[in-house]
This record gives structure tokens, C-alpha cells and sequence, in this order.
């Protein structure tokens, strides 16, 4: 989940992410207890906010997706109301730290139900699966999918851990396969520009 805020303030003086303990524990609408907590400020990037203003996110892992897809596809009023009283907790914390309270001038708040609308990924996830407790163990997906021929499946879902890098390197393993089924020798073209 991440909540977006556009900060009628300036927060140079700010590290850009700093994390700490929460005193008590932060209770997500979907039952999710948090007790730490996160912020990213991007007082780095003068393209995100007008000068003298800042964007700032705030981000959560959730593995109660389902309460956010449901609400959102059969609920909308519930989904929304989740959502603000979400907001409402992290803007009391990000009060305390930053001050922020009345210099809020944009909020953006994306739940898993956003992540399957804009990306199409299975239930809202952002990067895949997480290593389970057998960090070795392999994917239970593989470059090649049950009934599909002729058809190669490289993506962040082919090895634990997710996110581009993943989805890069299995990109490169696909290439090798394909160049190896049709015997033609995997070369890596160097480039300099
Ligand atoms: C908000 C957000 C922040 C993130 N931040 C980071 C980060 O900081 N670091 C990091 O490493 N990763 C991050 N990720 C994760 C990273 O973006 C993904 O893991 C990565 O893009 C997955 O690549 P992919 O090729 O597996 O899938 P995608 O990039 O989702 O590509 C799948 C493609 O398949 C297409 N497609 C879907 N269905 C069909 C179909 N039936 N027919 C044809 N085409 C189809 C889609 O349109 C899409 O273009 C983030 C993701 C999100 C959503």
C-alpha cells in the first residue's frame, strides 16, 4: 500500500527515508498490525513538487489483499471509507514527525485493488512472491506454461524475491533457453555509447 502526500513544505533538511518503532501499534483496516513505520521524503527530486513544496510517501507490506479487491469491487463506499480512515491514522503520525497536519495539499492513497487495475498483477501484488522460509526453493512458476506452446513466461514471478532485477535476469534466462532449444549459441553483446 502506498500513501502519497503533497506538502506545502520544504524538508531539505530532511534525510529522504528514515524509518523508527512505533509506540503503539498502527492497525490497517484489513486487520494488518504495523509497528514500524516508514517515510520517503523526495526532497531529492525537484520535478515532484513545486519548490517550497514536497512529495512524501508512505509505504506498507499487506498480505490481506483480498479485503481491499473485495471492498473495492462489491463495496465501493466501504473501500473508500478504508481507505480515509487509514489515511487518517498515518496523517496523525506523520503529524507528529513532520508537522504536517495543515500543509497537506494532495493525498494519493494505492491499495492492492489499484496495483491489479493499473498493472494486471496477480492480486494486486507489486513484486511477485517473497522467499518463503526455504529461501532456495524455486518458483512454483516456470518459464514455460501447461498447455501453451511455442510460449515463454519471464517475469518477477520465476524466482523469489520479485521486482525488476528479477524480472530482468529471468528475461536473460529465457533468451538462453530459447537459444538453446534451437541450438544457437547464447552471446551477450557488449555496449558502449
Ligand atoms: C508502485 C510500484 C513500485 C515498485 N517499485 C519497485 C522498486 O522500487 N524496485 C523494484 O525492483 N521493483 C519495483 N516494483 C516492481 C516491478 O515494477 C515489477 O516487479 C516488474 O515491473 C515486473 O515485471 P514483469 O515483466 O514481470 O511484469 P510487468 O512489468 O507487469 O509486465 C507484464 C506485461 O504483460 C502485459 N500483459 C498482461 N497480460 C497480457 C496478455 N494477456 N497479453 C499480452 N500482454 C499482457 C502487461 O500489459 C505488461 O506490459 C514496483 C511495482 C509497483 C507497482
Amino acid at each position: 500500500m502506498q500513501f502519497s502526500f503533497g506538502i506545502a513544505k520544504d524538508f531539505s533538511d530532511y534525510p529522504h527515508f528514515f524509518r523508527f518503532p512505533l509506540d503503539e501499534p498502527l492497525v490497517s483496516p484489513d486487520g494488518t498490525s504495523y509497528h514500524r513505520f516508514e517515510i520517503h521524503i523526495y526532497n531529492y527530486d525537484p520535478t515532484l513538487a513545486p519548490p517550497g513544496k514536497t512529495s512524501v510517501t508512505v509505504s506498507f507490506y499487506t498480505t490481506n489483499r483480498d479485503f481491499w479487491i473485495d471492498a473495492r469491487k462489491n463495496d465501493r463506499p466501504k473501500y473508500r471509507a478504508a481507505k480515509t480512515e487509514f489515511t487518517n491514522k498515518i496523517i496523525e503520525i506523520l503529524d507528529q514527525r513532520l508537522d504536517i497536519k495543515d500543509k497537506i495539499e494532495v493525498i494519493d492513497v494505492a491499495t492492492p485493488a489499484t496495483f491489479l487495475r493499473y498493472t494486471g498483477n496477480w492480486k494486486g501484488s507489486t513484486q511477485g512472491w517473497l522467499p518463503g522460509k526455504n529461501i532456495v526453493a524455486p518458483s512454483p512458476v516456470g518459464f514455460k506454461l501447461p498447455g501453451l506452446k511455442n510460449f515463454y513466461y519471464s517475469s518477477h514471478w520465476n524466482q523469489p524475491g520479485g521486482g525488476l532485477p528479477i524480472a530482468i535476469k529471468t528475461g536473460r534466462d529465457v533468451a538462453k533457453l530459447i537459444c538453446k532449444e534451437n541450438n544457437i549459441k547464447f552471446r551477450v553483446k557488449s555496449r558502449v555509447d
